[in-house]
């Protein structure tokens, strides 16, 4: 495929171990895996082994110290095969990124290196059932009784909610709207803290969808992240990064499906001669990788202005719309370029399109992030 921008060594060093990784861990199992929605914890340990998990987090907490520049290269390898593993790393990111921006020096301590190191997995969980993209109304509430808080609600959607043993939780404290919202740390096996049912999804298997149901579950108040109501602010700025991850996992998933859409047009003839020597597929083809190519542009420098320590909000907004969208588009477009085969589970590409429409959604759907670009521009 074609490369848009010139990657450092370090960039090329992690993208080329992720994608050994890749390639030789998770593509065995990948289609299997995904047929019986299986995880495997442990290969998130040997990626832990290989840095992978911790790639933006400092070295101080058994980080990489490397940035989003970096890490977007590993995301996009591990989504190339498969996009539940891209999120897993990234949701697990997602946890450290928060901590270490906002945690204190003791809840760095105890949680990020275990996280950083893959042998433990984070979770994030904002979402409720009558909250979505209006966040800021979430129901679970956090009443502080003596030195502990008492959670109470359901919360909705936890991404690897069954395996994870750190979750970064949002409960309101406070007033309605979002500045009554708080951040809290729970720990897997906390009494009253149990996962519910598990979403049945149209694809990333893999990855599994929670339900968490918290019932009198105490909280030590040691473990609030930030202050009293800051829980909402904590959880947008998280959000802004983790765009990035969501837009780097849709370069992988759409690569791997223009990959196939290249071969199989290189390949399969039809009226005598291969379908790609048509300009109706060639065309189509074309286009799958000057979009992929303009995506990763606008990941590219999302990630750079965050490394940079630059206000990346609206860049990260835009890149994860374009590099969705784009991936959307892409996956569909492989699908008719293997005609018939496409539509079966003979070849990827039809998973790569189940795969693609989930990040559409997450971390703020595509709508959400017009939102967030539009506020950008038209405010004073
Ligand atoms: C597989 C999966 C994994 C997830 N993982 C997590 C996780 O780990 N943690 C977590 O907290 N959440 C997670 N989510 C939840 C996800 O963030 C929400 O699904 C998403 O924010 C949308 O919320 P909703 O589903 O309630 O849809 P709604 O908010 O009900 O939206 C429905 C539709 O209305 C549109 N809409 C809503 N408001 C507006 C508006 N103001 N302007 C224009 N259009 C609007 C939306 O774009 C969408 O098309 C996950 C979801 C899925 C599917």
């Amino acid at each position: 495929m074609t490369t848009p921008f010139v990657e450092s060594p370090v960039h090329a060093e992690i993208r080329a171990l992720a994608r050994k990784f890749a390639r030789q861990e998770l593509a065995p199992h990948v289609e299997q895996d995904e047929a019986d929605a299986r995880f495997r914890p442990e290969l998130i340990q040997k990626l832990g082994e290989l840095g992978l998990t911790g790639v933006p987090v400092g070295e101080t907490y058994g980080g990489a110290g490397l940035g989003y520049s970096e890490y977007i290269g590993a995301l996009e390898e591990l989504a190339a095969v498969n996009t539940g593993y891209a999120i897993s790393v990234a949701v697990t990111g997602l946890s450290q990124v928060i901590l270490e921006k906002y945690g204190t020096e003791e809840q760095k301590q105890r949680y990020i290196p275990s996280l950083a190191a893959g042998q433990s997995i984070g979770a994030f969980s904002l979402s409720e059932a009558g909250s979505g993209s209006d966040a800021g109304a979430l129901r679970t509430t956090a009443v502080r009784d003596g030195g502990h808080y008492v959670l109470n609600g359901t919360k909705l959607w936890t991404t690897q909610g069954d395996s994870a043993s750190t979750f970064l939780l949002m409960a309101r404290t406070g007033e309605a709207g979002p500045r009554g919202i708080s951040t809290f740390i729970l720990e897997k096996g906390m009494p009253g803290f149990r996962c519910g049912k598990q979403e049945k999804k149209m694809g990333c298997h893999t990855s599994h969808t929670m339900e968490l149901i918290l019932e009198n579950v105490r909280v030590p108040a040691q473990n609030l992240v930030g202050r009293e109501g800051d829980g909402f602010k904590i959880a947008m700025s998280a959000l802004d990064s983790g765009r990035i991850t969501i837009a780097a996992t849709a370069l992988g998933v759409a690569r791997a499906a223009l990959e196939v859409a290249v071969s199989h047009a290189k390949q399969r003839e039809q009226f005598g001669k291969p379908i790609g020597e048509f300009q109706g597929v060639s065309f189509m083809i074309a286009d799958m990788a000057v979009q992929y190519d303009a995506a990763k542009l606008l990941v590219q420098r999302a990630a750079a202005l965050r490394d940079a320590g630059h206000a990346f909000s609206q860049e990260a907004a835009m890149a994860k719309l374009f590099a969705t969208d784009m991936a959307m588009k892409v996956t569909t477009d492989a699908v008719q370029v293997l005609g018939g085969s496409g539509y079966t589970q003979d070849f990827p590409a039809e998973r790569y399109m189940r795969e693609a429409k989930v990040l559409q959604i997450v971390e703020g759907t595509n709508q959400v992030q017009r939102v967030v670009i539009a506020r950008a521009l038209l405010k004073d």
